[in-house]
């Protein structure tokens, strides 16, 4: 029986840059999924970013932060440009946004076509609200000098839930694998990384609090296995091995460091999506910035922002839908056929977004 229609409404923030050049392909992809997965798209055209603070005297526009919170499902967020000093009342929407609407996970897949020399299908689930990014920094003069410290805060609470959207993450791709997804992994595995031998009370309260998250019937019933890996080794292990990763969960800062050295690990920024998820909210984002060296130029390949829209999707649980645009992607990957400049291509994005749509 086909279900009812269901219409998700997703903001869409371009900003700045080739943000503008890929937030419409997000848009397009959403539009041309099949109808017979019972989805219909609202969209809603918002404002935050560089351009927007020239304009308004404010990154993030009141009415962005309002029409998100009491209208929107989800939303696509291209980049902005920041400028590259301080300037006065200037802060990161991004950042802002995470605050604001509490989205708590920071969401990255590192992922290369299955046919790949060394394959790479891994996920970094990283903490966005807490550890030493709570920015409670002090500096103090001592007769040897000055002495700066920094709280690096860990609760219990922020550890279990990040664990618990880890689990289910794993759960929800073993899932994809199981609907006839190539994939390089046998089972479900999440990764806890810390620094507990050193950091016994911080990142020791992470690990048993992941690790009892971890071990909810409904993960251990679902056969997802735990493992531990301090974060310098990990480091040292995410560089030989990839392949061996599924998902990793950590605190914010090593998450912060792992996700952008993993990312280096697929080719181009271009490939590598995000999402920033809260409670029944998701802002699918790409890795890349606003690439202001080939803006307007035609050539920004789309894919880490299509691959954000699916993984937006996937959060709004829409799975199936989420699983096409991924499989549409790695088509158009996979032939190699079609494939922007930073890949080695000719296309332009224009050519590759087709290429892809075609494949939905
Ligand atoms: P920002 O300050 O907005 O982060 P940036 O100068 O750091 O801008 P990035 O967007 O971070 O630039 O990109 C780094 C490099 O990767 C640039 O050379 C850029 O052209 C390239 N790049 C980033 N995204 C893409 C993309 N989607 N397609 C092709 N090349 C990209
Ligand atoms: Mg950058």
């Amino acid at each position: 029986a086909a279900r009812t229609v269901r219409t998700l409404k997703i903001g869409l923030i371009p900003g700045d840059g080739i943000g503008k050049e890929v937030i419409p392909a997000g848009r397009r992809i959403l539009e041309a999924l099949p109808a017979s997965l019972g989805l219909k798209f609202d969209f809603i055209d918002l404002k935050a970013g560089w351009e927007t603070f020239q304009e308004q005297g404010v990154a993030l526009p009141e009415e962005t932060v309002s029409v998100l919170k009491s209208d929107c499902d989800g939303a696509l967020f291209g980049a902005v440009s920041s400028p590259t000093t301080a300037v006065k009342g200037y802060s990161s929407p991004i950042v802002a946004l995470r605050k604001r609407l509490d989205l708590y996970a920071n969401v990255r897949p590192v992922k290369t076509v299955v046919s790949a020399p060394k394959p790479i299908d891994m996920v970094i689930v990283r903490e966005n609200t807490e550890d030493l990014y709570v920015k409670e920094e002090t500096t103090r003069d001592t007769p040897q000098g000055k002495v700066a410290e920094a709280i690096k805060r860990i609760s219990q609470r922020a550890s279990s839930r990040i664990a618990t959207i880890a689990g289910e993450i794993a759960l929800r791709r073993q899932n994809i694998r199981a609907a006839g997804a190539p994939s390089i992994h046998k089972g479900p595995l999440v990764t806890i990384t810390h620094k507990s031998n050193v950091l016994s009370q911080t990142d020791g309260l992470f690990r048993v609090t992941a690790r009892e998250a971890l071990t909810a019937p409904r993960f251990a019933d679902a056969g997802v296995k735990i493992e531990e890996q301090i974060v310098d080794s990990m480091v040292y292990k995410l560089f030989r091995q990839p392949e061996a990763y599924d998902v990793i969960v950590a605190p914010n800062l090593y998450g912060d460091i792992l996700s952008d050295g993993a990312a280096a690990l697929v080719g181009s920024l271009g490939l590598v999506p995000s999402a920033n998820v809260g409670e029944g909210f998701a802002i699918g984002e790409p890795c890349h910035g606003s690439a202001p060296d080939i803006q307007g130029k035609g050539i920004a390949n789309p894919i880490a922002t299509l691959r954000s829209a699916a993984l937006m999707l996937e959060f709004l649980n829409e799975e199936q839908a989420a699983a096409k645009i991924y499989a549409a992607v790695d088509a158009n990957l996979e032939e190699g056929k079609l494939l922007s400049p930073d890949l080695g291509g000719t296309a332009t994005t224009e050519e590759v977004v087709q290429d892809i749509l075609r494949r939905l």
